[in-house]
């Protein structure tokens, strides 16, 4: 029988979470989100608290290796049901995103480029990055959508790599202590030569070249970065170095099986927390949403409502499966597509739909609707934007490869 309830270690960090998103992150959302670019100083607390969970060898906020699942993943297991890495950092991305998700992608320690070590790291490089801040540097000026397309290079110089690039739109690309670039050893070789390399942010050669202006997670500082003959240890490459050009582009790609329904649960967190404002507008309105009453027999809110509800529970449960597949070592690459395919746009039809219906009062400031609105479209964009997440399913349920299906 399949039981949807969590279990109870899992219900308590997300509880802790959630906490975290009440007191310290709703209460300075609008703050933030108005002083744009300006640091966050309440998180280094949560800093200094991440911290003490690792080393105290308890609990992490929003899983510092979230998405290594070797801890907890079952050996013999006739039932294979662990809950482990993955769905401990999705529970606890999606609790602090309902706070604010600009602010959850500020958590030091908790970049999107430390759910890519654990994906792909050594046993020795994750005890070495184990507690870095890393951030994710994939696109350049000339592409996004096609990661096929790096053109920053890294070329080996005696016990260093040497890279060189341009990479922009980096999350946290200010603030955090490493970024995870991805650049090709060689570029003849095409996808298959595309490695990440772990750079750390005192790196010679690595600079800021700028900040970006933004429609919405605006706590969140996003990066334009330079790589003019940085150096790094040679160790610092993650997975292997040599070209398997019959295998292509899976290591690196291997990445975003755990990102994504990361990604996913920051939606369903927004999402949630429109809902959640939504119901209580409503009911001041005296609107009464029934789960009784067929839907076409309530008020067109309600229905309305209902309908969203069920998109919300649906991007749950899709979430929860891809994150359950990565801990239990399944192939989940359909799966995280899908679960952040339908987190990202049901993240802004509902937050969208949402102001609509609260009327004047959700277009303004006195709420945080329109905030959230504005928020929620970048979790349809970032890590793969909708378009491309469909096109990877469509490859898959089609078994078309991407040269077939572009
Ligand atoms: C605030 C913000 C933060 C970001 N953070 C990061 C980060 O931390 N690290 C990082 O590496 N990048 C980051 N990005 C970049 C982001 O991942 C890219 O913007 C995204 O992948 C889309 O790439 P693009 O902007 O070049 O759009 P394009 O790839 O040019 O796409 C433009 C439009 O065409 C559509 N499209 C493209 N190809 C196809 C196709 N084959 N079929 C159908 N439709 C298609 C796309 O869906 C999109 O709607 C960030 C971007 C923003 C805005």
């Amino acid at each position: 029988m399949i039981n949807l309830e969590l279990p109870k270690k899992l219900r308590a960090s997300a509880n802790q979470a959630h906490q975290v998103a009440a007191q310290i992150f709703r209460p300075i959302s609008r703050k933030y989100d108005l002083g744009e670019h300006e640091y966050p100083v309440e998180l280094d607390t949560m800093a200094a608290m991440v911290d003490g969970l690792s080393d105290s060898g308890t609990q992490k906020i929003s899983g510092a290796s979230g998405g290594r699942s070797d801890d907890e993943a079952p050996s013999t297991d006739v039932l294979l049901n662990a809950n482990g890495g993955n769905m401990s950092a999705l529970l606890n991305a999606l609790e602090t995103s309902w706070g604010d998700v600009g602010l959850m992608l500020s958590i030091p320690y908790q970049g999107l480029g430390n759910a890519a070590i654990a994906a792909v790291a050594t046993d020795e490089q994750l005890e070495r990055f184990g507690k870095v801040w890393a951030s994710m540097a994939i696109t350049e000026p000339g592409f996004g959508s096609d990661s096929a397309a790096v053109t920053t290079t890294a070329v080996l110089d005696g016990d260093e790599w040497v890279l060189n690039g341009e990479k922009i739109f980096v999350t946290a690309g200010q603030r955090s202590t490493h970024i995870v670039v991805w650049a090709s050893v060689d570029r003849s070789l095409g996808r298959a030569a595309i490695k990440s390399f772990v750079v750390p942010r005192d790196a010679p050669g690595l600079s800021v070249a700028r900040l970006e202006h933004k429609l919405g997670i605006k706590a969140s500082d996003t990066a334009v970065l330079l790589l003019q003959d940085c150096r790094i240890p040679k160790d610092n490459i993650l997975g292997s170095p040599e070209v398997n050009v019959e295998k292509g582009f899976a290591g690196v790609m291997q990445t975003f099986d755990n990102t994504r329904p990361m990604v996913a649960a920051m939606a369903i967190g927004v999402t949630r927390a429109a809902l959640e404002e939504l119901r209580t507008i409503l009911t001041d309105a005296g609107i009464e949403i029934s789960y009784d009453t067929p839907p076409n027999n309530q008020h067109a809110a309600a229905a309305e409502f209902l309908r969203m509800e069920a998109d919300y529970e649906s991007a749950y449960l899709l979430a929860l499966r891809a994150a359950w597949m990565a801990d239990n070592k399944k192939p989940n690459s359909l799966e995280a597509s899908m679960s952040k395919a339908k987190a990202g746009r049901t993240g802004t039809d509902v937050t969208l739909k949402s102001v609509e219906l609260a009327g004047a009062v959700g277009y303004s400031q006195r709420l945080l609707l329109e905030k959230w609105g504005r928020d929620s479209k970048i979790l349809d964009i970032f890590e793969g934007t909708q378009q491309i997440q469909q096109l990877i399913v469509a490859r898959r349920v089609l078994g078309k490869t991407s040269a077939e299906l572009k």
